[in-house]
């Protein structure tokens, strides 16, 4: 090796550990180029969205870049999966902006439903990178294109819903890819029953009394979150007139049935509160609303529990008996009274009487009318020895205040069966059954599923119709 080649050698080491100390110099290394996309569902309403999504062209996608050393650049190139390169562009962008919000253009032609679309969005920025020509980020981004809107057909439904009552609707949904069935009254949410075939659903909806204005909605969403919304053509009947009573509480008669009914209550459940009351009135307030509520919020949530379940099979009873629990009775309480307690200091505490309360002889058999499951046979504060069985579709009834239990959790009846027999546990007076029906964890009138004309013209007669429709379909 000359001495000139040695002196050339060191100026290229030279120059080449130069080089390494300015690229790990700030001034080389810049923070990475971010990209998100998003999916717009309104002009102010957009999730972000990644990986593989389903995706109806008409819908805008945005993409937005930050970058500290200003965006330089992008190209947006969009492949089929069959390989055919269906968009190509490239932009330089003038003022050198940090962030930027990239339109996703659509493809220039029309893809059938089903493709699969790949797009790769190169952003380069200012940055001294890849020897001064700018760091670039490449985004991509798969979609399955769907835009085709899916679509809701009613096949049959209950002629009127009345308030406190219910009523049935069966429909059928083409949709390439449901995502998501949301059917509401206004203001609570309905599980639908996969009804004969796929596709085709069932449901009882119910208007439950304190809800004013009932809407009736079906709303279907697929992957692509196409949307499609209607409303269900019940008449609304607002004729039903509830009750208002008030009961006058003496005080020997609180003092003798609180004791009774207190320990009832700490056999079943600690209540803490209730060892801090002295007052027999107060303490009367307290199992009236605190407990009651209590209970109510079990018996709700096993009847949702299994709605929830039988929404996984197809198989519901297409024929319904009229729900008659005792083989002769007279009506002693009304479903939707709303109780009025009040002392002698004129304090008051209310309660809303969400069963038909019953009497026949004491301590009668109670009947299940319906072939069904026991979802709870339980002891409850208010309700007493209590027995619910769900009769599928979401509907469930409830027998309270019952002396004695003749069935088990998760026992299977048949229509006929003896559940257990009449009393006056809990907060009743002198032995009756109160008797409640339940759609979905709501309290519904009673007298719809007592009716045998009122079940046929609005549940068994709609299904029978609806199922031969799909038949033919
Ligand atoms: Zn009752």
């Amino acid at each position: 090796m000359g001495g000139s080649n040695l002196l050339r050698f060191l100026v290229v080491v030279a120059l080449g550990l130069f080089g390494f100390f300015l690229y790990t110099l700030d001034l080389f290394t810049s923070t990475p180029i971010t990209a998100q996309a998003y999916l717009h569902l309104s002009p102010t309403e957009q999730i972000a969205i990644s990986d593989k999504s389903a995706w109806n062209p008409d819908r805008r996608i945005s993409i937005e870049v930050q970058s500290q050393s200003k965006i330089k650049s992008y190209k947006i190139k969009a492949t089929t999966g069959d390989g055919l390169v269906v968009l190509e562009q490239e932009e330089v962008v003038t003022n050198r902006p940090e962030k930027l919000k990239i339109w996703l253009p659509k493809p220039e032609i029309e893809l059938p439903d089903g493709t699969n679309l790949h797009y790769e969005i190169a952003i380069t920025d200012w940055s001294n990178a890849n020897f001064f020509s700018g760091a670039t980020l490449l985004k991509q981004l798969d979609f399955i294109i769907n835009a085709k809107q899916p679509t809701i057909t009613i096949l049959a439904h209950s002629p009127k819903i009345s308030y406190g009552g219910s009523a049935l609707v069966v429909f059928k949904i083409d949709s390439v890819d449901i995502k998501d069935i949301q059917i509401t009254n206004g203001k609570n949410t309905f599980i639908p029953f996969p009804f004969v075939r796929e596709g085709y659903y069932a449901v009882i909806l119910a208007w439950p009394l304190g809800n004013t204005n009932f809407s009736g909605r079906i709303q279907v969403s697929d992957t692509a979150l196409n949307t499609r919304r209607i409303t269900i053509p019940f008449i609304k009947d607002t004729s039903p007139r509830y009750q208002a009573s008030t009961l006058k509480l003496q005080e020997h008669f609180l003092s003798e049935k609180m004791n009774s009914l207190i320990s009832e209550v700490k056999a079943i459940r600690y209540e803490p509160e209730l060892e801090n009351l002295t007052d027999d009135f107060e303490k009367f307030v307290y199992i009236n609303e605190q407990v009651r509520q209590g209970d109510e919020s079990i018996i709700t949530q096993k009847a949702i529990e299994a709605a929830q379940q039988d929404a996984k099979s197809t198989s519901f009873p297409l024929e319904w008996n009229p729900f008659i629990p005792l083989k002769g009775y007279s009506v002693v309480g009304r479903f939707g009274d709303k109780r009025t307690y009040i002392n002698a200091a004129n304090k008051t505490s209310q309660s809303l009487h969400l069963g038909l309360d019953i009497a026949s002889v004491k301590n009668d058999n109670v009947l299940s009318a319906n072939a069904g499951r026991v979802i709870l046979e339980q002891k409850l504060g208010v309700y007493g020895n209590t027995i619910m069985v769900n009769h599928g579709f979401g509907v469930s009834s409830l027998y309270a205040h019952l002396s004695d239990f003749l069935v088990g959790n998760d026992q299977e009846l048949v229509a006929g069966d003896v559940l257990g027999l009449t009393g006056e546990s809990g907060w009743a007076f002198g032995d009756h059954l109160h008797f409640g029906m339940l759609v979905q964890g709501l309290n519904v009138r009673n007298v719809e599923w007592l009716d045998s004309r009122w079940i046929k013209h609005n549940i068994t007669d709609v299904l029978s119709q609806a199922k031969a429709l799909i038949q033919k379909d």
